[in-house]
C-alpha cells in the first residue's frame, strides 16, 4: 500500500520542477492545473495542461534520466508525491510476473516516443539490465513453475519427509516435523525452498498446504509406532496464506476427522510473521485451530520482529528456536545469550522449547544445561520417507 504520501502545495507560476534536473519520482494532482513545457531553441514550448487526477512525471519511477519536461503550477495546485524509492519498494515485494509486464511496458513506452534519453534494456548500465534479466528469469521461472505445481498436485508428485524432534533428557522420539519435497519427473528432489514462494504467491499453497496435512495424518498411525514419548505429536507446517482463508478450520477439522488423528496429536507450526502481519485475523483462526484440541508452535524464533510478551496473547504452546542461534551458540555469546533468555521467558510462559539445528553433541549438552526441552537436527537425524524410518 502507498502510505505516508506527501502533499506539496505550489501557487500560481511555482516552478515543481525544470527540464534537466534530475528526478525522483511522479506527482498527482489533487487540485490545480498543472503547465508542461520543453525548452525548443531557448524558448518554453507548451506541451500540455493537466489537471485533477492526472499524472506527471510518472518516467521517473523507474529511470535515472533527467527531466525531460519542465512542470509549472499555473492555478494554486495541491499535488501528491510519489517517491521512486516507495515505488521501488512495493515492486520488490510485487510478484515478478507483474514487475516483468512493468517493466516491459515501460520499453515499450519509452521506444514509442522514439526519444534518444530513453535507452532501451540493452544499453543500460550493466547493473540495471542485470537486475531486469533476474526480473526476467523469475517472471519465467514462476511461469512454468505454476504449471508444474498444478500437475504435481494431480499426479501426487509431492512427498512428505519426516524429521524426528527428541526430548533432550532422554533422546527418546518424542515427534516428527513432516518436511515437503517434490519428487520432480526431470529435477529429481526439489527442496520445498525452490517451490513454495512460488505456491505462495499464486494461491496454490493452500491445495498444497491441505495436501501436506492429510498426508502427515494419514502417515501418523505408523509414525507413531516410532515415537517413545507419553504426549507424541506430528508437527506440519503452515503458509501465511493458508491462515486468511475462510474455510481453513472447517478443512483441518474434516482431515482431522477423515484420518482419526488424535488433534492433540497435531501440531500446526507457524512462523511469527503470520501473527505480525494480520494479528486479529490470526488470533481468531489459531483460537479456533487451537479449540479443535491441536497445540501452535511458533517456528524459526528470533528471526522475526517479535518478542515473546507480544506472542503471550496467542495459544502458542511450544517455541521453536531458529538453527542461526542454535548452530552459532558456543561460538557467539550473543546467540548463546538469545537461546538462553528465550527458553528462560518460554518455559515462564509455559511453553515447550525447541531448539532447531542441532548437529553436535556439543550443542546438545550446553542446551540440556540451559534447560531446553526438545531439540531437532542433524545429531539426532535427517528428514527421511515414512519407509527408511527405523522402527
Ligand atoms: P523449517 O520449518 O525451519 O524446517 C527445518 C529445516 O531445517 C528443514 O529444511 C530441515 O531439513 C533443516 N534442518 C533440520 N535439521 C538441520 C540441521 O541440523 N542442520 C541443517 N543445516 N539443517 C537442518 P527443509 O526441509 O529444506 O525445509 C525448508 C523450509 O521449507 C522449512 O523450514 C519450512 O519453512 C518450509 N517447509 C517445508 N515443508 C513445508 C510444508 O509442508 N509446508 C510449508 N508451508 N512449509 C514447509
Ligand atoms: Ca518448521
Ligand atoms: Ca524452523
Amino acid at each position: 500500500m502507498l502510505n505516508n504520501l506527501n502533499r506539496e502545495i505550489y501557487n500560481i507560476g511555482d516552478i515543481i520542477f525544470k527540464e534537466g534536473d534530475e528526478g525522483d519520482g511522479a506527482y498527482l494532482i489533487e487540485e490545480g492545473m498543472i503547465e508542461i513545457s520543453v525548452m525548443n531553441n531557448g524558448q518554453a514550448l507548451q506541451v500540455n495542461k493537466i489537471g485533477k487526477g492526472e499524472l506527471f512525471g510518472e518516467v521517473a519511477l523507474i529511470d535515472h534520466q533527467p527531466r525531460t519536461a519542465t512542470a509549472k503550477a499555473i492555478e494554486n495546485t495541491v499535488l501528491i508525491a510519489i517517491q521512486r524509492s516507495l515505488v521501488n519498494e512495493l515492486l520488490e515485494k510485487t510478484d515478478p510476473i507483474v514487475r516483468h509486464l512493468l517493466l516491459v511496458i515501460l520499453d515499450r513506452y519509452r521506444n514509442k516516443r522514439g526519444n534518444a534519453q530513453y535507452s532501451s534494456i540493452s544499453h543500460q548500465s550493466s547493473d540495471i539490465a542485470n537486475k531486469r534479466n533476474s526480473i526476467r528469469g523469475e517472471a519465467t521461472y514462476k511461469l512454468t513453475m505454476v504449471n508444474d505445481i498444478s500437475r504435481a498436485l494431480n499426479n501426487d508428485e509431492f512427498e512428505l519427509h519426516y524429521q524426528p524432534i527428541c526430548a533432550l533428557t532422554s533422546n527418546n522420539v518424542a515427534g516428527y516435523e513432516a518436511l515437503i519435497r517434490w519428487r520432480h519427473p526431470t529435477q529429481g528432489l526439489v527442496s520445498p525452498l525452490d517451490f513454495l514462494w512460488v505456491a505462495e504467491q499464486t494461491g496454490q499453497i493452500r491445495e498444497v498446504g491441505l495436501w501436506t496435512l492429510e498426508r502427515a495424518c494419514r502417515d501418523w498411525p505408523i509414525l507413531r509406532k516410532t515415537t517413545n514419548f507419553d504426549l507424541p505429536f506430528v508437527s506440519v507446517n503452515m503458509s501465511p496464506s493458508q491462515l486468511t482463508g475462510e474455510s481453513f478450520v472447517e478443512e483441518v477439522k474434516s482431515i482431522i476427522s477423515r484420518n482419526g488423528m488424535p488433534p492433540t496429536e497435531l501440531k500446526l507450526e507457524l512462523t511469527e510473521n503470520v501473527i505480525i502481519n494480520n494479528p486479529e485475523v490470526a488470533l481468531q483462526l489459531l483460537m479456533q485451530l487451537t479449540e479443535l484440541g491441536s497445540t501452535l508452535a511458533i517456528d524459526d524464533f528470533g528471526t522475526g520482529h517479535s518478542s515473546l510478551e507480544t506472542l503471550d496473547r496467542y495459544p502458542i504452546g511450544t517455541l521453536k528456536i531458529d538453527r542461526y542461534f542454535t548452530s552459532s551458540m558456543l561460538a557467539s555469546a550473543q546467540s548463546g545469550e538469545i537461546v538462553n533468555s528465550s527458553i528462560q521467558l518460554a518455559h515462564s510462559l509455559g511453553m515447550d522449547v525447541v531448539a532447531e539445528g542441532i548437529e553436535t553433541e556439543e550443542v546438545r549438552r550446553k542446551l540440556l544445561e540451559l534447560g531446553c526441552n526438545f531439540g531437532q537436527g542433524w545429531l539426532f537425524g535427517r528428514p527421511a520417507e515414512l519407509k527408511n524410518i527405523p522402527r
